[in-house]
């Protein structure tokens, strides 16, 4: 198994780098001297700064170097004794732009393509998904409250690639991941600020440490939204995100396309006036209610029509149905732009987690948790 992390701190987490890309080749460049390749049993210096180019040929990978000379193999690593010391990713083909990763690389052809793991110190890992998720420009104790929840989650879910061999893939499938935050100094400072901390529910069991962007004003319960009952993953009113950027929206329809959907779900929609189409609430609400006691839930609205989320109105005009909505993401668990505003307003990370996920504790993971 690949860096099991919760046994020591010391040991790194594996990234599955563009897991869907299909990469067929690519390009390493270490940042930092130091850097060695491990090809067959062997250990070879790589220079700093010159590219090793990468290529899949069958089962195999090639390589292409200015100064080195290397055989084919079906496995390479390229490492470094310093978790902090740096190389650089491109992908060729498919191409890409380049990125900065800490730690070290390991290759392999899987699939029909060169497969990329990051060896990463895990709360590296936790400060770079905290800069993929909410930028550069926060304040410390909103990338605290982040690094809690991202820590909680890659503790809860290492295994969840692990019958591909890594931990964790760098996509939204399992958070988002796009190399190195050193280049932001208040991020890792605010993430080692809670190193090894994790949010935990009454009962002292990882939380589901969701977020999303905006909940619009009150944020959805996991119930309406998953069917499932949580303790902690509770509808809460949020007074803070209600002026931020994605807090509303607004989208047009065509009402042919609206009543075939609801006729899809079983709604007689012959029998129901065009003013029975028409929905208003100022709370978020799980069932879309039609006359005759005929209701579709919203989630399911969102998903078909690919909306920003599931809380809006409902207006019609003509052979249009307009709505207007709140909020973008699934409204469960932590609000990104109300936490980001609570923690311009002062609030600590505690506060912000406690506000969203009610009755969770912070506690220091222990292993068998
Ligand atoms: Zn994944
Ligand atoms: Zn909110």
């Amino acid at each position: 198994m690949f860096g099991g992390y919760g046994v020591s701190k010391a040991q790194r987490v594996s990234i599955g780098l563009y897991d869907t890309c299909a990469t067929q080749q690519l390009e390493l460049r270490p940042l930092r001297a130091g850097y060695k390749i491990l090809l067959g049993g062997r250990m070879t210096p790589l220079p700093v700064d010159v590219p090793l180019r990468v290529q899949r040929q069958g089962r195999n990978l090639v390589f292409q170097h200015d100064s080195l000379s290397l055989a084919a193999a079906d496995h390479v690593a390229v490492l470094h004794a310093d978790p902090n010391a740096q190389i650089e990713l491109t992908l060729v083909q498919p191409k890409g732009a380049p990125r900065t990763y800490d730690g070290n690389m390991s290759l392999f052809v899987d699939f029909g393509r060169v497969m990329c793991l990051n060896l990463v110190d895990p709360e590296n890992y936790i400060a770079g998904v905290a800069l993929a998720e909410v930028g550069g420009r926060a304040k410390p104790e909103l990338y605290k409250a982040q690094a809690l929840l991202i820590r909680t989650y890659l503790m809860a879910n290492r295994a969840k690639h692990l019958e591909e061999g890594f931990n964790l893939c760098d996509q939204v499938h399992c958070q988002a991941y796009k190399g190195s935050a050193s280049a932001y100094p208040e991020i890792k400072q605010a993430t080692q600020a809670t190193a090894g901390q994790v949010v935990v529910d009454g009962e002292g069991n990882l939380i589901t440490s969701v977020f999303h962007a905006n909940c619009g004003g009150q944020t959805a319960s996991a119930r309406d939204v998953w069917l499932t009952e949580s303790p902690y993953l509770l509808s809460v009113r949020d007074p803070y995100c209600r002026k931020s950027r994605g807090a509303a929206w607004k989208r047009t329809l065509p009402l042919t396309d609206w009543l075939r959907f609801l006729q899809s779900k079983g709604v007689a929609t012959q029998h129901i006036p065009m003013r029975g189409y028409v929905y208003r609430s100022e709370t978020r609400e799980g069932m879309y209610e039609l006359p005759g006691g005929i209701a579709v839930p919203f989630r399911d609205l969102r998903e078909y029509f690919n909306l920003k989320s599931a809380w809006f109105d409902v207006a019609v005009d003509g052979g249009s149905i307009h709505l207007t909505g709140r909020g973008y993401g699934h409204g469960i668990g932590m609000c990104q732009e109300g936490a980001i505003r609570m923690a311009e307003e002062g609030k600590k990370a505690s506060e912000i987690i406690n506000f969203y996920f009610k009755g969770t504790r912070i506690v220091t993971y222990q292993v068998g948790k």
